[in-house]
């Protein structure tokens, strides 16, 4: 990409769209043109600020003009490659990269890579904390953290990159070279963009694509495609595995385990789940991998507190525990918090449909801790058609998602959970997984203040009212 003579056209507003435009027009770039299809408060807030520092805002009216133009297409990741504008591109011979590739161009500094289906986030943060805490300077960045782009001159080159990398990102980076690539688990998300299995995985193996007999590949042993991947690549491979001792990380006499170092127990790790177990070991591998030292991996990992909207319990109310998982957007995720939580539960399940396969979230849930499922949500309909075919009958349907968690909890016992797992995106009523845990929080406290409440003389005899929203 020769940035001072070419034109760009950044797709997409949102924070990565702003921060390539931002990184293009501040390092040369001939001309950057910004669009967005949606028009709300924060896409005309990015216009305003990217038009400030020489952006040309481009209407839909111009796009097809300005497209002509245009050397390179910055795609944002929420825009899938077979949308018109980036078919136009390709057909006319045209680049289309993300902002992860132009990032990467940027980096100086190694990188470490993480994907994979669940558990990027969390991964990631786990190992940034531990290099951080071995005295090294690292940044979370990617789909988690900053953009790559806006940490490029920050880490210079003694740094190291943890970047987080979705599979969205994959469609449109071809330059990284990871020192360490880190592949989770692959199971079934986003088909409604991929469209298939084979497609998504191959997505997933392009995180490896560029790596050599230099860098390292830290596979997942315990996930058959992740573990084939080690026949496919030229890296270095590092396996781990909260089930076998490996060549890499592992579990030995419930102790955490590095090629033959014991590091500390896992009944140590403030995390519940056997998922973030193979998270941590994912780390650790990585870590070492990266030169950080047991004493930091320790102390990172013994103190990690976990990450919002990922299995966090908010609090109690009569002695129902009320436990937000709002990330969990798709079946496998809903899965392991079904394993993961301890103790009966109520399980509220429900949003926007990516055309998941319910039913083994339903056969998990028989001799599980799951009590009762509430369905809300846009797919609600699709979600009790697999529970009836798994013959789990224990459920409640009821759309809005207010009135579901004042249902779930109505439902729920004395010593019982309200666990909000959804197994399904959040997009048919928010803005984002965020927002939905967000919600979830507000209305546990204002039941929490409704319960506190002192009831008038009026309304004794009353033994329960239940609230049906505005
Ligand atoms: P990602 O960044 O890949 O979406 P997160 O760390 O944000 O992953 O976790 C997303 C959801 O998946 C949460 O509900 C979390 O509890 C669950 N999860 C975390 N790690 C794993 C894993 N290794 N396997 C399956 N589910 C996981």
């Amino acid at each position: 990409m020769l940035l001072e003579r070419q034109s760009f056209l950044v797709a997409g507003l949102s924070r990565s769209g702003s921060a390539s435009a931002r990184y293009l027009k501040s390092h040369g770039a001939a001309q950057v043109y910004i669009y967005d299809d949606v028009e709300d408060e924060n896409v005309r807030a990015a216009i305003e600020s990217l038009t400030a520092i020489g952006c040309h805002a481009v209407s839909k009216e111009d796009l097809s003009a300005v497209c002509e133009k245009c050397d390179i297409l910055v795609l944002s990741p929420g825009i899938p490659v077979d949308h018109a504008l980036p078919v136009s591109f390709r057909r006319a011979g045209k680049r289309i990269v993300g902002e992860a590739e132009i990032g990467v161009r940027a980096l100086h500094c190694p990188v470490v890579a993480v994907t994979g289906t669940n558990g990027k986030t969390t991964t990631v943060t786990m190992i940034d904390e531990i290099l951080r805490a071995s005295g090294k300077k690292s940044i979370a960045c990617g789909n988690v953290g900053k953009p790559i782009t806006s940490c490029a001159d920050e880490l210079g080159e003694n740094g190291i990159a943890v970047a987080e990398i979705s599979s969205f990102q994959l469609e449109t980076l071809y330059s990284l070279v990871p020192h360490v690539a880190v592949v989770l688990n692959v199971t079934e998300d986003h088909l409604n963009r991929h469209y298939n299995m084979e497609n998504y995985i191959f997505l997933k193996s392009r995180l490896l694509k560029n790596s050599t007999e230099s860098e390292y590949a830290v596979l997942n042993y315990d996930d058959d495609t992740v573990r084939s991947f080690a026949e496919k690549t030229k890296a270095k491979v590092i396996f781990f595995s909260t089930r076998e001792r490996v060549d890499g990380g592992y579990i030995e006499e419930g102790t955490f385990c590095f090629r033959g170092e014991r590091l500390f127990p896992v009944s140590e790790l403030p995390l519940d789940g056997e998922h973030n177990l193979s998270n941590a070991l994912a780390a650790i591998c990585a870590s070492k991998l990266m030169g950080a030292g047991n004493a930091a991996i320790c102390t990172a990992l013994k103190s990690f507190r976990g990450i919002r909207h990922r299995l966090q319990k908010v609090g109690e109310l009569n002695g129902v525990t009320f436990i937000d998982d709002s990330k969990a957007t798709n079946v496998d995720s809903a899965v392991k918090a079904i394993a993961s939580v301890k103790g009966e539960s109520v399980l509220l399940v429900g949003g926007k449909d990516k055309g998941y396969d319910y039913e083994p979230l339903f056969e998990k849930m028989r001799g599980s801790g799951v009590v009762h499922a509430v369905l809300y949500g846009e797919n609600a309909f699709r979600v009790l058609n697999a529970a009836l075919k798994s013959n789990f009958t224990a459920v409640t349907l009821c759309r809005p998602f207010d009135i579901a968690v004042r249902v779930a909890y109505l439902t729920a016992h004395k010593g019982q959970n309200v666990l909000l797992s959804p197994a399904s995106a959040s997009f048919d009523s928010f803005r984002s997984y965020e927002e939905r845990g967000d919600r979830f929080i507000e209305i546990y406290k204002k039941l929490r203040d409704e319960s506190t409440r002192v009831v008038p003389p009026a309304a004794e005899g009353v033994r329960e009212e239940i609230y049906l929203g505005e």
